[in-house]
């Protein structure tokens, strides 16, 4: 048999569990067919075969972040970017607004993102009037960096067919002038998410998705970009009704560059239940085994709901979305008994325990083997959790990179308890299942950063937190490998570089093993391979690269 992929004289890191290192790969049809020394492998050369000799350059199974938000991250650059960085007044905002409804036909969206209302010169919030002249044709929503809510003005208002006698919705708030009641167009919580984002709104959203085209064209440059730091595949946390066509129409057309692993809202279950589809399904490409539920709020927001409070408010014990444990008890357990892995947002320990008593209490009514289900961030543990989630073989998926990116924002608003977040080590030494995650855009995405971040604890201010959860180099690659695939249930298929996987891996320009941990971040990447196909690097295929049109 021969070979349509060869990689020699490289230096292979399989991670087997004897973490055996190998000088050459041979693949074909997407899959490792062998690995091994060169002499044994270079006879597998066919004609056609792609040959890359990687003169003595690092090879590792490919990174899967497996908590990733890609379709917002696809999104971005279709919306304004009215960030600090880019508007410093309401004077700047409302300009580009108006440039920007010039650019659109009457009638059609503008959207803006990362409006932050405490930078603006005129020290005032942005009002539905000041929309209403800068774009009195076009609907407008600008969403605030929070990502909790948004300022639209009267011609989205009509749009969504609010006015000053509409009731606040369920979870949300109408933002309204003090005395008049007259709507300010603030949409607050629920009410934006009702309004704008497919993937937690109740119903269809009033702004409509981006045309099927534009997204298609939008998630494959962000895909590249991913592509780019050695990624190979994600969980995509929060996958829309739009995004989960806009997936297959990008494997369809052979386009797809990386994996996904689609994390679908709580809402669609019943439309899966409808179908009598259970989890997990799809294939190697795109598939769906997670169902995505949130309790608590956001540790950089400060609404992680902590039992004993925040370090500078005791009084303050952060947000539940969910509050009441009977209602999160039907709703894992209508996940649990339909086959998927129920993934629980949950950063506080208020909220984690929730979770763990949730899934406790579904085990206990529908026993299932091997259910792996996740919580998502599970930032703010302590001993007993830590136990308890080990022995109902509960995965938790911490931030990666957040330390080094906002560590020393942390001491302030949870004390001594900062040394406990993100505890990869504690996690490992409890046996507890770990793995590598981002939650890009919020968090940086480059694994190796995360992985950087795991091994020092060490912030970019170069501040070390929490000495004890530092973890061994292997132990943070295989986060973003091993485990990472363990946590969508495709360990048998990925995150090692042994014969019967998929040929997913990256080449990197230096060997973190023979580098400063303080320098792993810097490590060019040299070249990703995806199903046998370079997605980055030299002799970049561009397009068309799964087994069904590849051989
Ligand atoms: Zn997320």
């Amino acid at each position: 048999m021969k070979a349509d992929l060869l990689v020699l004289n490289a230096r292979i890191h399989t991670f087997d569990d004897q973490c055996t290192i190998v000088d050459s790969l041979a693949a074909l049809n997407g899959r490792i067919l062998a690995v091994g020394p060169t002499e044994k492998l270079s006879p597998l050369a066919a004609p056609n075969t792609d040959v890359f000799d990687l003169g003595g350059r690092t090879v590792l199974p490919g990174f899967i972040d497996a908590h990733e938000h890609l379709s917002w991250f696809a999104e971005e650059p279709l919306k304004l970017n009215v960030s600090p960085a880019h508007v410093r007044s309401l004077l700047d905002l409302t300009q580009l607004v108006s440039k920007e409804a010039a650019r659109l036909r009457p009638g059609e969206w503008v959207q803006g993102v990362l409006y932050d209302d405490t930078k603006m010169a005129e020290g005032r919030s942005l009002k539905r009037e000041d929309l209403d002249q800068a774009a009195p044709h076009h609907p407008v929503i600008i969403v605030h960096v929070s990502g909790h809510w948004a300022v639209v003005n009267s011609a989205a208002l009509k749009a969504g067919r609010l006015n000053d006698q509409s009731p606040d919705p369920k979870g949300g708030t109408l933002g309204r002038a003090p005395v008049t009641g007259r709507l300010d167009g603030r949409l607050i919580e629920m009410a934006m998410f009702n309004f704008a984002f497919e993937s937690l709104a109740v119903g269809p959203t009033v702004v409509p998705p981006f045309a099927r085209d534009v997204r298609r064209k939008a998630l494959k440059r962000a895909a590249g970009i991913l592509n780019a730091a050695g990624v190979c595949g994600v969980g995509d946390a929060l996958t829309a009704p739009s995004y989960v066509t806009t997936y297959h129409d990008l494997f369809a057309s052979g386009e797809l560059s990386l994996r996904v692993n689609m994390i679908i809202p709580y809402i669609f279950l019943q439309n899966l239940e409808q179908l009598g589809l259970p989890g997990p399904w799809g294939n190697e490409w795109v598939r769906c085994a997670g169902i995505k539920v949130i309790i608590d709020g956001a540790i950089a927001g400060r609404t992680a709901a902590l039992k004993n409070g925040y370090a500078n408010d005791a009084s303050n014990h952060g947000v539940l979305l969910i509050e009441d444990q009977n209602e999160l008890n039907e709703i894992i357990g209508r996940i649990h008994r339909a086959g998927y892995q129920a993934c629980v947002h949950a950063n506080g320990d208020t909220a984690i325990e929730m979770a763990l008593k949730a899934i406790e209490h579904a085990q206990k009514g529908c026993p299932r083997e091997n259910t792996r289900h996740r919580i998502e961030h599970c930032t703010m543990i302590d001993d007993q959790l830590l136990a308890w989630m080990a022995r109902m073989g509960v995965m938790a998926l911490p931030f990666g990179s957040y330390l080094w990116q906002h560590g020393e924002k942390l001491r302030p608003f949870y004390g001594q308890r900062a040394d406990r977040m993100f505890a990869h080590g504690s996690f490992l030494r409890a046996g507890v299942r770990v793995a590598g995650s981002s939650d890009h855009p919020a968090g940086l995405y480059p694994p190796l950063l995360g992985v950087q971040s795991m091994v020092t604890r060490r912030t970019a201010a170069g501040e070390i937190i929490g000495v004890e959860e530092k973890i061994p180099l292997i132990e943070a690659f295989r986060m973003y490998t091993v485990y990472a695939a363990y946590a969508s249930g495709e360990e048998k298929i990925k995150g090692r570089l042994v014969s019967g996987q998929l040929a997913d891996m990256v080449v990197l320009e230096r060997d973190p093993w023979d580098c400063p941990s303080e320098e792993i971040s810097t490590i060019g990447v040299h070249q990703t391979i995806v199903g046998g196909r370079t997605v980055h690097g030299p002799r970049h295929h561009g397009a068309h690269f799964h087994a069904e049109d590849g051989a």
